[in-house]
């Protein structure tokens, strides 16, 4: 019978890129052994770009097969929040998970079953059809140390980590971090989403094994703590695999608008080597036009050569998390009076979706201010482009920890408690910082020994490329 292994992804076209990439590492290694078939639910955050995506996949990828489940409608939990929803919706498929499961099994030798952090209600099934069950984690190992240890922090309060502003929790492995800062979806107990993160990381250590997207070297420290038990300390740590640095390719990651004019790609490539900024934010970092205006002035006031690529402003706190954060808006009542005019040649802004990975390649870009989401650190490291740090949500103010104390390749920005926001006059002093300074200099070069390390993990004989064979290993 043929061999097979199983992916389940979590919705959302993030988790889904995730998963097809790990597809794709293991067929580029062990095409000649096993196929894969990824597991994909309908319902929730399922978007045009995701159906797209997918029938792209599947034509240049013979050798993955899409098993999608049956509709599950969201009706009765809608008033949920996302990350709720998406534990609720979850759970409910885990029939369909089981009937997916059971076909697969009747064709095929099902020899791994890997299951997205959010699946965890899914982990049952490993155990159901005994086949060996691992999680996939698609941050680094620092957000994976604090996840493992999440149960602990728990046994330190009662009460919501929004509510306790002044307290600080140790993470072994970790810079201490600000309650504040953890995580949105658990900053709430009241939410049900708090309780669902809980479980998640009380499951993790019961999987077979971890496949985490960072490399062996990155986070040494993070690393140690893993390797020593310490972020597990009531039981065993189960074998981590680094297998990344794991990027996706540029027909995956697509905003919806793409940018018809392409200047900015010309334009880099006149600049000289390593003078441009790059600021770009994520897939959906939004800011309010209070803080578009203080980056512009900050830029400005640099004296750097620049290219800012801009998401549509929203006017409200939440504009952090914004979702919708693409359509059309007008640069010119965004961005102080005269400021194109004034910087024509020297910057650029662009307000649309770009191919970051390839812009942080070329060889004008000398800095990236990012707001820490795992696969932007990723590319920054790959192409050896150091950063500042300016996290805005998820496990983004950990990254930054990490950026800055353990990998070294970023300076963070200074962020206004509360809401983050940012002054043009502390982006300006730590754009300088990073391009000027004798600083800037140390880091750019730990930012190539870095990529160096990268490119050598994924090598014939690199650390991630002898992780994955560990991870067979552990399946034959
Ligand atoms: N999400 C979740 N549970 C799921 C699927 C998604 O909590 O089962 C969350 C996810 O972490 C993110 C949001 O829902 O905060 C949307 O996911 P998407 O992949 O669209 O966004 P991304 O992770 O790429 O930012
Ligand atoms: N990205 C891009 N162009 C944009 C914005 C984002 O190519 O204009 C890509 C970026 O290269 C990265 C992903 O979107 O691969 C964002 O993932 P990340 O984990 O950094 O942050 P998230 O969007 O999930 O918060």
């Amino acid at each position: 019978m043929q061999e097979t292994i199983v992916l389940y992804a979590a919705p959302g076209m993030g988790h889904i890129i995730a998963m097809v990439e790990l597809g794709k590492l293991i067929l580029h290694h062990y095409s000649h052994r096993f196929s894969i078939t990824i597991l994909l639910t309908k319902g929730f955050l399922d978007t045009p770009a995701v159906s797209t995506y997918i029938q792209h996949v599947s034509q240049s990828n013979p050798s993955i097969c899409f098993h999608q489940f049956p509709f599950l409608s969201l009706q009765n939990f809608q008033s949920l929040s996302i990350a709720a929803t998406g534990g609720e919706f979850i759970r409910q498929n885990l029939p369909n998970a089981r009937d997916s499961l059971r076909q697969i099994s009747e064709t095929s030798t099902v020899r791994a079953f890997v299951i997205d952090l959010f699946c965890t209600s899914a982990l049952c099934l490993g155990e159901e059809f005994r086949i060996p069950t691992f999680y996939f984690f698609t941050s680094g190992a620092a957000a994976l140390a604090a996840f493992l240890y999440l149960p602990k922090i728990h046994e330190q309060t009662d009460k919501s980590f929004k509510d306790l502003a002044d307290t600080v929790f140790r993470f072994p492995g970790l810079p201490p971090l600000r309650a504040t800062h953890m995580p949105e979806p658990i900053l709430d107990r009241d939410d049900p989403a708090y309780w669902d993160f809980l479980e998640n990381s009380i499951n993790l250590p019961k999987a077979n094994g971890i496949v985490t997207n960072t490399f062996d070297g990155l986070e040494p420290i993070s690393m140690k703590a893993i390797a020593d038990g310490l972020c597990v300390p009531d039981g065993p740590t189960p074998p981590v695999y680094y297998v990344g640095p794991l990027i996706a390719s540029p027909d995956g990651r697509s905003g919806g608008e793409e940018e018809e004019n392409l200047d900015y790609m010309s334009w880099l490539d006149e600049q000289p080597s390593r003078s441009v900024v790059f600021l770009c934010f994520g897939s959906r970092g939004s800011f309010s036009e209070l803080q578009l205006k203080d980056i512009a002035k900050g830029l400005e006031k640099s004296g750097q050569r620049f290219l800012w690529v801009v998401k549509k402003p929203t006017m409200d706190e939440k504009s952090k998390q914004n979702r919708e954060s693409y359509g059309d808006f007008d640069l010119g009542n965004v961005l102080p009076g005269g400021f194109a005019v004034r910087n024509r040649g020297r910057g650029m802004v662009v307000k649309s979706w770009v191919p970051q990975a390839e812009i942080l390649k070329k060889e004008s870009v000398g800095g990236f201010v990012t707001h820490c989401g795992w696969n932007s650190v990723l590319e920054s490291v790959v192409a050896g482009v150091p950063m500042v740090a300016w996290p805005l949500y998820a496990e983004q103010h950990l990254n930054r920890n990490v950026l800055v104390e353990d990998i070294a390749v970023a300076v963070a920005v200074e962020q206004r408690e509360g809401d983050g926001f940012v002054s043009g006059d502390e982006l300006e002093k730590r754009v300088r910082e990073l391009m000027e300074s004798e600083k800037g200099r140390e880091l750019r070069e730990r930012s190539k020994k870095m990529k160096e390390m990268a490119l050598g993990a994924l090598g014939e004989f690199g650390s991630s490329t002898l992780a994955l064979k560990r991870f067979i290993a552990a399946i034959e």
